[in-house]
């Protein structure tokens, strides 16, 4: 009997080989004795590593304390300090942080904040999203219908899913389905028509910014963000950004939108944001949103409260993430890896690839068909290195503590494929 339900897979003949037994800092250690360099931090998230000292002590400690109180009529020191620590590092302008308990509900979270944001004003009919395909915002309704609608599950969900509108993506490297690349410029001019058609249905545009991870890691620049900011305020449009995947450090500076200039109205922070130890997303928004559900009465507040908001341990563990991220310098650790992925995977080349890129501490080698993966995992494993191939993409997103040799061998494991 198959008790466990996995993700993202067909049960039926399902089997993984792999059960870990201890984990310490970049490796896994499975049953078998094998061990494993992770490659791709448990889904990006395990940015400082695993059985980290320091964050165990954080957690043993609340703990100790507390581990959960509601946050409906209660408050405690770990949500304070998390939120007013939030606020001091994300863009400026972005003052009031609204927890939850997952990336897809953060995301959730936004939505229905611009979808009333508009209401509480007393602008009405504006409930809908434009957004850039290739994106991925999460699992639950309201952000599948905002993800990719091929490489996601819009047909599968076809009536169910409220119906959004796409903009292509600025595309600065090779698209995998053939159609042509996409510049800025042009990208801009399709999100400005989207805008200026439809702007009285559209309460944000939301986008992830710089990286788009699950959607088949497309990286674009960043003067793009920048633009998109100017075409939002000229349209009375919100703006949204996922940084649930490039918060904390992914693409070079500690948030993507940092490079841009710009803030957006809503931004929204999980996966690294308790490094893989518990589920928490904070959705932080600027005093234009936060002052819209002002009032007397419960008509304009915001109408949401889930169970494990704010929850202690989650916010104790992401306070002191955040405190080693500043004290050891973890933007020039990121530099060090970004310099060696440069070193190792641009301009590679064999058959079956289409291109190699690396923007921050990610690296990526697309290939022109995903039967050129089928096997890599294995390959990788034999090799000691855990590695997730998905579509037609084989990418690295390490922890930032994983030293040179190791990130070099995950490299060379991944070129040593399409070699072989
Ligand atoms: C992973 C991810 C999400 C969803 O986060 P979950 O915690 O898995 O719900 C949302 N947006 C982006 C960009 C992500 O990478």
């Amino acid at each position: 009997m198959q008790s466990l339900w996995y993700p993202y897979a067909q049960m039926r003949g399902h089997e993984i080989q792999n059960q870990v037994v201890a984990a310490q800092g970049v490796r896994l250690k499975l049953r078998d004795g094998q061990s494993l360099i992770d490659a791709i931090s448990s889904w990006w998230c395990v940015i400082h590593g695993y059985n980290h000292p320091i964050l165990n002590e954080a957690l043993r400690a609340q703990a100790n304390d507390f581990a959960h109180v509601m946050l409906g009529g209660l408050t405690h020191k770990p949500a304070q300090r998390l939120a007013d620590k939030l606020v001091e590092i994300t863009p400026a302008g972005l003052n009031h942080v609204f927890f939850a308990d997952s990336g897809s509900v953060g995301m959730e979270v936004a939505m229905k904040m611009a979808v009333q944001y508009w209401k509480n004003l007393g602008v009405t009919g504006k409930y809908r999203f434009a957004t850039l395909l290739r994106g991925y915002h999460g699992d639950t309704t309201g952000v599948m219908s905002i993800g990719d609608p091929e490489e996601g599950m819009h047909h599968l969900f076809k009536g169910y899913l409220p119906e959004q509108f796409f903009v292509r993506p600025p595309e600065g490297c090779g698209d995998a389905r053939g159609a042509m690349r996409t510049t800025v410029e042009e990208s801009l001019e399709h999100l400005r028509t989207t805008l200026q058609n439809h702007h009285s249905e559209i309460a944000a545009f939301v986008c992830e910014p710089l990286l788009q991870g699950a959607g088949g890691f497309n990286f674009y620049p960043p003067e793009f963000l920048t633009a998109a900011r100017i075409l939002c305020d000229e349209f009375q449009v919100l703006m949204i950004i996922d940084e649930v995947a490039t918060g904390f450090g992914r693409t070079g500076t500690l948030f993507a939108m940092e490079q841009s200039g710009v803030s957006p109205d809503i931004m929204v922070l999980a996966k690294g944001l308790t490094a893989g130890y518990l589920g928490l997303s904070a959705t932080i928004a600027n005093d234009r949103v936060f002052d819209a559900f002002l009032g007397d009465g419960y008509d304009k507040a915001f109408m949401h409260g889930p169970t494990f908001m704010g929850n202690a341990l989650a916010c104790s563990v992401a306070l002191k993430g955040i405190e080693i991220f500043e004290q050891e310098h973890y933007i020039q650790k990121i530099k060090r890896i970004n310099q060696i992925l440069l070193e190792e995977l641009v301009g590679f080349m064999a058959p079956g690839v289409r291109e190699a890129r690396v923007l921050g501490a990610c690296g990526v080698i697309e290939v022109t068909d995903a039967l050129v993966l089928k096997g890599l995992q294995a390959f990788a494993a034999e090799r000691g290195v855990w590695l997730r191939p998905f579509n037609n993409v084989v990418y690295t997103m390490p922890a930032y503590v994983m030293d040179e040799a190791d990130l070099r061998h995950v490299c060379a494991t991944m070129k040593a494929w399409f070699r072989k």
